[in-house]
């Protein structure tokens, strides 16, 4: 059994690499590795990468991520999201290897108030998503051996992410103000490693459990809520903060100013993950709190 990992610094790719450590051989890359390359700008050499290696299992954790940037950036999200991940997949389709892919929320418009499952219609509404939304369809074009999991509003106590932004900024203000109109769920890193390892196995030891799955915490918040447990949280566990949750304000995302549109809906249904792989996820609160409590009992800076 031979893994190849693409991103593996990122919040996700850092859990993959200790989640597999232990699965076979394990050759885990990011864009600067030497012995093969691992940049996904790179489209030929990633090629020539999983010729060389000839992996059981391609799991990208790699991706374009800074959903604001990517409005100014359109070639080189697409170039990563979706080209290099086209390359990926039909090279998978070749050697037969099981492909793992992390798609979002942001494949969705957001509309309504429901949960949307697999087989609902997406539309992105910016950049970063349509180039998501376009790697997907590439390795469904492919028709290679897949596993595509749907996140949303990944945490971590390692890289850069809401949380660490959050006691960041409330340990030097006195005034916060966070969009309370987005809907959705927080999820851990941890939790899409733990996942991500189990369903690898059960896929590969029966391939019709291939296909798209959304992947997150299950009940619902918005950035605002968040916000206040992770201030709750870390005041607890003995962080001196300059505010109290109840201070922090909520705003529009009309009042927030971002380059890039987010959906207002990002609730997604994991009954699917629950059904065929029998995974019993956490509730996001429980999840956001062992983050927060794993990264202040850590030595990352924040
Ligand atoms: P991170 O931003 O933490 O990690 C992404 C990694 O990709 C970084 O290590 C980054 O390296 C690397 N990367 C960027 N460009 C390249 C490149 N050209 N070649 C090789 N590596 C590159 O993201 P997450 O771990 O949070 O995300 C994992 C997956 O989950 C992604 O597919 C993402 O789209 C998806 N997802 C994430 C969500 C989130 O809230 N973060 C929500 C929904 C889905 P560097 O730091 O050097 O740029």
């Amino acid at each position: 059994m031979r893994v190849l990992l693409f991103g593996k610094k990122g919040q996700v790719g850092v859990e993959i690499e200790k989640k597999f450590s232990d699965f076979g051989s394990l050759i885990a890359l990011d864009r600067c590795s030497i012995d093969f390359c691992g940049d996904l700008a790179e489209l030929k050499k990633i090629d020539e990468t999983i010729s060389q290696v000839k992996p059981t299992c391609i799991i990208n954790a790699a991706a374009f991520t800074s959903v604001d940037d990517a409005e100014k950036e359109r070639e080189l999200a697409m170039r990563i999201n979706a080209e290099a991940v086209e390359v990926m997949a039909r090279r998978a389709k070749q050697l037969n290897a099981l492909l793992v892919y992390y798609s979002t929320d942001y494949i969705f418009d957001g509309t309504g108030e429901h949960y949307r499952d697999e087989y609902a219609p997406p539309a992105p509404i910016n950049a970063y998503g349509k180039s998501k939304l376009m790697g997907e369809k590439h390795i469904l074009a492919s028709d290679c051996h897949h596993l595509i999991f749907r996140t949303s509003w990944v945490h971590s106590a390692t890289g850069r992410n809401f949380i660490k932004t959050i006691i960041r900024l409330a340990k030097q203000n006195t005034k916060l103000s966070v969009v309370a109109d987005q809907i959705g769920s927080p999820t851990s890193a941890a939790l899409i490693g733990d996942v991500t390892r189990k369903c690898v196995e059960m896929c590969l030891a029966d391939h019709e459990k291939g296909g798209i799955y959304n992947l997150t915490s299950l009940g619902e918040t918005n950035w605002l809520e968040y916000a206040r447990l992770i201030v709750n949280v870390a005041n607890k566990l003995g962080v001196s903060m300059k505010l109290s949750p109840d201070v922090i304000r909520g705003i529009s995302s009309a009042q927030h100013k971002a380059a890039a549109a987010r959906p207002l809906n990002s609730r997604l249904s994991t009954a699917k993950l629950e059904r065929n792989f029998g995974i019993k996820l956490p509730v996001w609160n429980d999840d956001v709190t062992d983050t927060v409590s794993n990264l202040l009992s850590s030595r990352e800076q924040i």
